[in-house]
């Protein structure tokens, strides 16, 4: 979703609006395991914006029942010579590009990949990493490099009087904590090793700006390849994190952020007494989630059950959210939960605008 941003205005966070909302569908192809497994057949069909589920083999007694789901978009990645076939490049140029224009524009947006583990949200999100930075149509790198690298592409091609500063902060959510996947002096200190041990921040509430977590470091950038280093650290963090936890990376929910500054400078000033006419900032936020099947079973003992109560508070939280901004019938004044959760509580920046 995108919002406007409150920019350098000072107004209440009260004073907000709902936006619009976009949902798509993305269908993976089965993996080689599923495919050996001759019990596995394909049952979902996509049609431009429709998905349809066909119920049942000849065995069942539900066989041929089908139900069909319409969403904003619908991707199909199962084989790449059926005409609905979209790659890496056709998902961002249909979610990723408008989102990247309401940026430029000072809007504040969000994208989400939500989804059971496995179903291909981190495949979507980041995508294989690859050296080759011109993304052709077959690299495999997912929204966020590509949301980056078009970023510095459109700010290579502004005019001279337009200032721009770019900043990257990249964190995860895990148990309701906030660690940070950047912060330069923990990984010195640390080394990397054991980011599991590092301390969680806080987050707390600005008057006017609204939530935010303190102390969670920010890089500026002034380049897709200085962009593209954080979040090479950021994922490497994370792995890290995961690795001997029972699949954190699962559990937990990543946000990588940006924020631009796009400054217009008036053209007759120059040097140290130039001026601003107008700053536009926008800040996006795109967002891996923890697997959605923790929402139903939850597990019995220690750090598991901790896990499953959080991580069904933050989804559960996200969807009763994104439910009452959807419901165009209560308006814009409508109660949304946000608070209920720390993801949606920080989020609230990306889903209101200010009048
Ligand atoms: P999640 O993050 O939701 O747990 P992953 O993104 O890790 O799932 O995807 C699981 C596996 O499926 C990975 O090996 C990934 O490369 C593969 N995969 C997912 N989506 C696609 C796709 N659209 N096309 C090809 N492979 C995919
Ligand atoms: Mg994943």
């Amino acid at each position: 979703r995108s919002a406007k941003s409150c920019g350098d205005e000072n107004r209440s966070m009260r004073d907000m609006e709902i936006s619009n909302l976009k949902v798509a569908v993305r269908v993976r192809p089965l993996n080689a395991q599923e495919c050996l497994n001759p019990s596995v057949t394909n049952i979902i069909q996509v049609d431009e914006n429709e998905v349809t589920v066909v119920a049942g083999t000849t065995a069942d007694s539900s066989a041929g029942v089908s139900h069909s789901f319409q969403y904003d978009d619908a991707f199909w990645s199962v084989n790449s010579d059926d005409p609905h076939y979209a790659s890496q490049e056709d998902v961002f140029r249909s979610i990723g590009i408008p989102l990247v224009d309401k940026a430029f524009e000072g809007y504040n947006a969000c994208l989400f990949a939500y989804g059971q583990t496995g179903s291909g949200k981190s495949y979507s999100m980041t995508g294989i990493e690859t050296d080759d930075n011109d993304f052709d149509p077959k690299s495999e790198a997912g929204i966020i490099p590509r949301f980056c690298k078009e970023v510095f592409r459109r700010i290579n091609s502004l005019k001279k009087t337009t200032e721009v500063e770019v900043e990257v902060s990249y964190f995860e959510i895990y148990n309701e904590k906030i660690h940070d996947l950047l912060c330069v002096a923990q990984l010195e200190s640390n080394g990397g090793a054991n980011p599991s041990k590092r301390s969680a921040l806080r987050v707390r509430e600005h008057p006017v700006w609204g939530p935010y977590v303190v102390d969670l470091s920010t890089h500026p950038v002034d380049s897709y390849a200085a962009l593209k280093n954080w979040l090479t650290v950021g994922n490497s963090q994370r792995a890290t994190a995961a690795t001997g936890m029972n699949d954190k990376s699962s559990r937990s929910h990543s946000i990588f952020n940006i924020v631009m500054n796009l400054s217009e400078i008036d053209e007759a000033s120059e040097g140290v007494s130039k001026k601003i006419k107008h700053t536009k900032r926008s800040k996006i936020s795109l967002v891996d989630l923890a697997g959605s099947e923790r929402i139903s079973h939850g597990s019995t003992t220690g750090d598991r059950v901790r896990e499953g109560v959080s991580i069904n508070k933050s989804l559960l939280t996200l969807g009763k959210v994104i439910a009452a901004l959807a419901d165009s019938k209560r308006g814009p004044s409508a109660f949304v939960p946000y608070r209920e959760s720390v993801l949606t509580f920080l989020l609230r920046v990306s889903t209101v605008f200010f009048k």
